[in-house]
């Protein structure tokens, strides 16, 4: 840059008070007789900001500096799905813990995700379908009246998309699919390095896309979607075939290393391959990140989503796209949420 745009640039960030100025350094060797050079800093961010992650069976919170470094988490389970009210009860139970434990007084910002569809501008929840419990509540006010603060509300698959994105795998990308596997199937678009949510901001509900050839019943009350097809429960149900002791809880932390587990996610994999493929001759991403419980439990899934898209895709497509792992694994909503929340402090 010039130097007319670098004093430019600094006066600017100066005047908004994102950096300060401090103690000139020493003269150093080779300096001139000018005036002497004042340090830069960024402007120390105080206060302390939360991420609430719902999933379908969970519920997480976490607590963070002002820059969205985290202090500490916490984690329930419970079936969210139908039990709104007990699900935001536990929330706001859980994370005042929390703050009690790491000594935090008042928050600055909230963000949480939720598992289903909420409409950008109403900011209720809009499918009976995905979360039958929550249609028509607004999450935001419903979080609001019980913490006494404001809470920002997202689609937690649009959360870990911007937490891999800001802090994760697919840093540098701007054109990105993410995908989270674990109870229910959602994904999330960056297109052109910002993330796309469609007109109603309920874009990327793909775990009820359609299969061929499967019967299984969904939630949804439609049969053969991708997500009642894949999932933890058919997983585990596949598993405890040859695993005994396989539960939904400890699928992510056994140490699977065996042909059969390995056949199980692979064919998972290629199932959720096939299904994404037309989205990537769609969108033609130069990413794709597999996030959520199931996402990152064993790398054949990986493996089979790769072999999927390489056989349903156009080979030009496939060619130019990586498929990565979340670098968060199903941490990656609470990575997003501190983000955003850390961001709005600033
Ligand atoms: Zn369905």
């Amino acid at each position: 840059m010039s130097p007319s745009g670098v004093t430019f640039l600094v006066r600017r960030l100066l005047r908004e008070g994102r950096v300060v100025e401090v103690d000139p350094l020493a003269k150093g060797k080779g300096s001139g007789s000018g005036r002497p050079a004042l340090r830069l800093l960024p402007t120390p961010l105080s206060g302390w900001v939360a991420g609430i992650d719902f999933g379908h069976k969970h519920i997480s919170v976490a607590l963070a500096d002002g820059s969205g470094a985290e202090i500490g988490s916490a984690m329930t389970l419970l079936n969210v799905d139908i039990n709104a009210q007990e699900a935001m009860n536990a929330a706001c139970e859980l994370l005042d813990r929390l703050c009690k434990k790491y000594e935090v007084g008042d928050l600055v910002t909230i963000v949480a995700g939720i598992p289903g569809p909420v409409d950008a501008q109403r900011g209720v929840v809009r499918s009976p379908t995905v979360l039958s419990g929550w249609v028509g509540l607004d999450p935001a006010a419903e979080l609001q009246r019980r913490l006494g603060h404001s809470v920002r509300v997202e689609n937690d698959a649009v959360l870990g998309a911007i937490g891999e994105h800001r802090r994760g795998v697919a840093s540098g990308h701007d054109d990105v699919l993410y995908v989270k596997i674990s109870d229910g199937i959602g994904a999330a678009l960056i297109l052109g390095g910002r993330i796309y949510k469609g007109s109603a901001g309920l874009a990327g509900e793909i775990g009820h896309n359609r299969l061929e050839n499967n019967a299984e019943l969904c939630r949804c009350g439609s049969r053969g979607c991708l997500e009642a097809v894949v999932s933890v429960d058919s997983v585990v149900a596949q598993l405890a075939h040859s695993h005994e002791g396989v539960t939904i809880d400890r699928i992510d932390s056994l140490p699977f290393a065996d042909e059969i587990t390995d056949r199980i996610f692979s064919d998972a994999g290629r199932t959720v391959g096939q299904a994404l493929s037309s989205l990537c001759n769609l969108l033609n991403p130069s990413l794709l990140v597999v996030g959520g419980t199931l996402g990152t439990a064993n790398p054949a899934l990986l493996t089979g989503i790769r072999l999927g898209i390489d056989q349903y895709a156009q080979p030009a497509t496939a060619q130019g796209m990586t498929v990565a792992a979340a670098e968060h694994g199903s941490r990656a909503e609470l990575v997003g949420a501190l983000y955003l929340a850390a961001r709005a402090t600033f």
